[in-house]
């Protein structure tokens, strides 16, 4: 059975799919949906001061800021690259202010009850599993997860905010886009330094991440590319600890006697893009139309980003009124071209990073990102 016909069905409760939900829940009927119950713990933490730009417009920064926040001011980040000597780029000078080391989990359960305040219906745990248009409304099918049972929708525009997944788009435009295969190996251990900046280590096969987390503890991650990662590394504390051990900057954070380090695993980190971000009646935001490698630390500003270029566009059409095809042409053409701008953007300053460090050059990973081929990308499946 076809339930209630929506406006906007919102696939994903993330970053991306929670501000699209809390900018347009005002105007229009909202679905959002999420496969997971609760907010999973996620690997990145550290929001840019820029956030400011647009929570504080939709009277969401205070919860970063009230006293008894979960989240900790960061006060910059403290890096190792193209030198062994410390640079440290502080947010003194930022004219957006301090950034934060966000309680990840704590957050994106802040925004998913905003968007349910602001009147979006929410369901999960709901995955969202296929779609059919009939050129004029998109019927979803669903499966929740928790009764088990099967679900149809009917919305007039899907908002594809499910990650690099991109469950829907994908159907949609095929093959995404890699530029590279990056992943992440990430552990957390106990913080023993009180200062509140993030550390980026460039080593001979990839590079570190670390930065300190608001429970007490600190995350550190390892970057290199799926073919050259040791898969003990993500399958075994030792020898993460032991690659750890061979990096002085990292290892003074180890308490050898008790090192009480958790795994987490792997996950992607690469970069990647839909070949098309949007359709006549759907559109990609955050991870699901571009994601980007960690060491540009924007990875939620580009989600809420989008999300608010979107729903701005969508709000300036007529579509919610009166259904105008050509306003969807207009949304469909002007919300590609802002992605085009920020994807060239984007690869220029990432070739520009990585570029900077040449202690390495005989090394796989850095030669790969060097070479001219580097902005080649490469199609998968
Ligand atoms: C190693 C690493 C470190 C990072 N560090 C930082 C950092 O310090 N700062 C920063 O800003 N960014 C960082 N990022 C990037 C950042 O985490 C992402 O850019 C951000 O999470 C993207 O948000 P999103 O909402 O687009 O997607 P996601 O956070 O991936 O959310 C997608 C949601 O969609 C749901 N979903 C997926 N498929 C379905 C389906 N079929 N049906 C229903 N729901 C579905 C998922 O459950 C999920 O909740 C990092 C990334 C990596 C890999």
């Amino acid at each position: 059975m076809t339930d209630f016909a929506w406006d906007v069905a919102i696939i994903g409760a993330g970053v991306a799919g929670c501000i699209a939900a809390i900018a347009l829940a005002p105007s229009c009927r909202v679905l959002l949906l999420d496969r997971q119950k609760e907010p999973p713990a996620r690997i990145g933490e550290c929001l840019p001061a820029a956030a400011r730009r647009i929570l504080e417009p939709l009277g969401l920064f205070g919860e970063l800021t009230r006293p008894d926040s979960p989240h900790r001011r960061a006060l910059g980040m403290q890096s190792y690259w193209g030198s062994s000597r410390l640079q440290i780029n502080d947010d003194l000078r930022n004219p957006d202010g301090f950034g934060f080391h966000l309680d990840r989990p704590a957050f994106e359960r802040f925004l998913r009850e905003q968007a349910a305040a602001v009147g979006a219906t929410f369901r999960r745990p709901v995955r969202f599993q296929k779609a059919e248009s009939d050129g004029e409304t998109v019927h979803l099918q669903l499966h929740d997860e928790g009764e088990g049972r099967e679900q149809k929708v009917r919305a007039g525009y899907v908002i594809d905010a499910g990650g690099r997944a991109a469950p829907f788009a994908k159907h949609q435009t095929g093959a995404r886009i890699h530029l590279d295969r990056l992943t992440a190996c990430w552990a957390t251990i106990p913080n023993t330094d009180v200062r509140a900046m993030g550390t980026i280590h460039a080593a001979e096969n990839g590079w570190w991440y670390s930065a300190p987390l608001p429970n007490g503890r600190r995350v550190l991650a390892y970057q290199s590319d799926s073919d050259l990662i040791d898969s003990a590394l993500h399958r075994e504390a030792d020898s993460f600890l032991a690659k750890v051990g061979r990096e002085p900057v990292l290892a003074q954070w180890i308490n050898p006697q008790k090192p009480e380090l958790f795994l987490h695993g792997i996950v992607p980190a690469g970069s990647s893009r839909l070949p098309q971000p949007a359709g006549r009646l759907w559109a990609a935001v955050g991870d699901a139309a571009c994601a980007f490698d960690p060491l540009s630390s924007q990875g939620m500003f580009h989600a809420m980003a989008t999300a608010m270029q979107l729903c701005d566009l969508l709000k300036k059409s007529q579509r919610f009124k009166n259904g105008g095809v050509s306003s969807r042409a207009a949304v469909q053409k002007a919300y590609t071209a802002q992605i085009e701008q920020i994807w060239q953007r984007y690869c220029r300053h990432r070739l520009l990073f990585y570029g900077l460090e040449q202690r390495f050059t005989a090394s796989p990973f850095w030669q790969r990102r060097h070479a001219a081929r580097y902005e080649t990308e490469m199609v998968c499946k």
